[in-house]
């Protein structure tokens, strides 16, 4: 419980949206084990831990839909990038066991780096489609 007077704004019951910042209601964030992580490291080491729900509103929502499609399609040619670069160390260097662990590192490493735009997925309403991306009206 925070005790410190705090400044509702918009309707976010305690929710607050990844890509704006504000307290808004939107599609809750998935939680998955990076944000897991993350509020973990918040928790227990920096001890600022706002618990929020983590949401993506709807006026933000394109940007996200954007965000995360590069965030996905990076992650992956990262990995098949490391993946083969890995490969490539292994077969160059006849098997041996320090080449493997490399290339272990090297996969490790490239996906830290994905990392870096990490985007989490939403979920969505069962049945609905995402809000489209066009004609953006809201009444903010
Ligand atoms: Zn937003």
């Amino acid at each position: 419980m925070e005790k410190k007077n705090k400044k509702p704004r918009g309707g976010g019951s305690g929710s607050r949206c990844i890509i704006c910042g504000e307290a808004r209601d939107g599609l809750e964030v998935r939680e998955d084990r990076v944000i897991r992580v993350m509020r973990y490291f918040k928790q227990n080491v920096t001890k600022n831990a706002k618990n929020y729900r983590l949401v993506v509103c709807r006026a933000c929502y394109p940007k996200y839909d954007k965000y995360r499609s590069t965030y996905v399609k990076k992650q992956v040619s990262y990995v098949v990038v490391a993946v083969i670069f890995a490969a490539l160390l292994i077969i160059v260097s006849g098997g041996q066991p320090s080449a493997f662990a490399y290339g272990i590192a090297i996969i490790i490493f490239m996906y830290l780096l994905s990392l870096l735009s990490y985007t989490p997925a939403v979920n969505l309403p069962p049945g609905a489609k995402p809000p489209a991306a066009k004609g953006r009206k809201q009444p903010a």
